[in-house]
C-alpha cells in the first residue's frame, strides 16, 4: 500500500508490525518493538519519556524518529459535562474533539482533515476551507490527549468532527486499525462510528472491508433537488447511486446504517419531505437521526422547531422507518464542528 499520507519518521503512524521490522534493520531485539508501541499508545510526547529504555536508545530513536501529539490549546467545559477541545498539531494547524458522556461511556468526536473540501452549506467547517489531511497517527493523537487530560478511558468513537473521513481514506483505515489493536487502545471496532457526506466508490470499498463499524450517512435530503443544492457532492453521486451504495454496504456488513437529517426550517422538514424520505429509504436497514440545524453565521438557516421535529419522527415511523431526534449536548460551549477553529483563525463562529 502507497504511504505517502504519513511521513517515514512518523512512528506513531506506523503498526506494531512495521515497527518490528524497521527495529529488526536497526539491529534491535524484537521484544523492544512492542515496548516501544505500547508507549507510543499510552500517549507519550517524547522518547526521553520511555523510562524503560537505555538513554543511548532513546537518543538514537529521536533522530530517526518523531511522535506527533495533539496539543490543547483551548478547553471549553459545558454545564452537560461535554468537553471541547481545540487542538494544536506540530505544524500549527487546529483541530477540534469533543467528548461526551453518556451512561454507556465516554465518547470523542475527532476529526480527520484541517478543513474539509465538501463545502455542505449549512457547514462551519468547509466555510473555513481546506488545509490538509491528517496522519493517522494525528487522528489517534485527539483520543490520547483528550483521555489523558480528562482522566477518563474513551470507549467509543466518532468520525464525526472536522473533514470528511472517506476524502482522507488510508488514513482513517490506518488509525482504524491502531485505535483497535490490543496492544494499543484497544477501542471495539463496533464502539466506532464514521461519518460521510456520501463518497460511494470508498463506501463500497468499506463495505467489503466488513468491519464491524458504524457507517453513518449524512443525507440531509429526501430528494436530489434539496441534496445538490446543500450538498455539492450530491452532484458527483446522486442519492440513488448513494442509496445503493448504502443498501450494499448493510447488506454486505449486516448493519444498520444511521442517515444523518440535518433538520432546516423551511428546508427539508416538511411533512411531504419526511414521506419522501422513507420512500427512499425503503429497503435498506436504516435508522434516521435527526439534528436540528445549527445556525452558523451567513448561511441563514434556521433549525426547526420542537413541534416539527416531532411530527417528522412520527411521520418516518409510520412508514417504518426508526427515528430519533439527537439529544444536543455541549451547545453553550458552542461544540459543533468548525466553530472553534474558525475563531481561532480570525472567523466569527457561530450566532448560537
Ligand atoms: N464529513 C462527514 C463528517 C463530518 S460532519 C460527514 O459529512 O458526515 C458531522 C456531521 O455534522 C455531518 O452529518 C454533517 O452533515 C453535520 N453538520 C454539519 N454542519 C451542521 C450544522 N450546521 N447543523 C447540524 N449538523 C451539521
Amino acid at each position: 500500500m502507497k504511504q505517502d499520507y504519513f511521513q517515514p519518521r512518523d512512528l506513531k503512524s506506523k503498526t506494531l508490525a512495521e515497527i518490528q521490522s524497521e527495529f529488526k534493520e536497526l539491529g534491535l531485539p524484537k521484544f523492544r518493538a512492542l515496548q516501544v508501541y505500547r508507549w507510543l499508545h499510552r500517549g507519550v510526547e517524547d522518547f526521553s519519556q520511555m523510562s524503560d529504555l537505555s538513554k543511548a536508545l532513546r537518543e538514537e530513536l529521536s533522530q530517526k524518529y518523531e511522535i506527533a501529539w495533539a496539543e490543547v490549546e483551548q478547553k471549553r467545559v459545558s454545564k452537560d459535562g461535554t468537553v471541547k477541545y481545540l487542538f494544536r498539531l506540530p505544524d500549527g494547524e487546529h483541530v477540534e474533539s469533543v467528548l461526551m458522556h453518556y451512561h454507556h461511556g465516554t465518547s470523542i468526536c475527532i476529526s480527520t482533515q484541517v478543513g474539509c473540501k465538501m463545502n455542505c452549506s449549512f457547514c462551519a467547517t468547509g466555510q473555513s476551507g481546506f488545509a490538509r489531511n491528517l496522519s493517522p497517527s494525528e487522528i489517534l493523537s485527539q483520543v490520547q490527549s483528550a483521555s489523558l487530560d480528562s482522566g477518563e478511558r474513551i470507549s467509543h468513537i466518532v468520525l464525526m468532527g472536522m473533514g470528511e473521513p472517506l476524502d482522507n481514506y488510508e488514513s482513517v483505515l490506518r488509525f482504524l486499525e491502531l485505535v483497535t489493536s490490543p496492544e494499543g487502545l484497544n477501542v471495539s471496532m463496533r464502539h466506532i462510528s464514521l461519518s460521510t457526506c456520501g463518497l460511494v466508490d470508498k463506501i463500497y470499498d468499506l463495505a467489503d472491508r466488513r468491519l464491524q463499524l458504524t457507517l453513518s450517512v449524512s443525507l440531509h435530503a429526501p430528494n436530489d433537488e434539496i441534496r445538490s443544492r446543500t450538498m455539492p457532492v450530491n452532484k458527483k453521486w446522486n442519492m440513488e447511486a448513494l442509496l445503493r451504495a448504502c443498501k450494499y454496504y448493510s447488506d454486505r456488513t449486516g448493519r444498520r446504517i444511521s442517515f444523518e437529517y440535518a433538520m432546516i426550517r423551511g428546508v427539508n422538514d416538511m411533512d411531504w419531505c419526511a414521506k419522501e424520505l422513507a420512500g427512499r429509504l425503503r429497503g435498506i436497514l436504516a435508522h434516521v437521526n435527526l439534528i436540528p440545524v445549527n445556525d452558523v453565521t451567513g448561511t441563514g438557516y434556521q433549525k426547526s422547531g420542537l413541534d416539527r421535529q416531532k411530527r417528522f419522527v412520527s411521520l418516518l415511523e409510520a412508514q417504518g422507518v426508526t427515528a430519533t431526534v439527537r439529544r444536543t449536548l455541549g451547545s453553550d460551549i458552542e461544540a459543533s464542528c468548525g466553530q472553534l477553529r474558525r475563531k481561532a483563525e480570525g472567523g466569527t463562529g457561530y450566532e448560537s
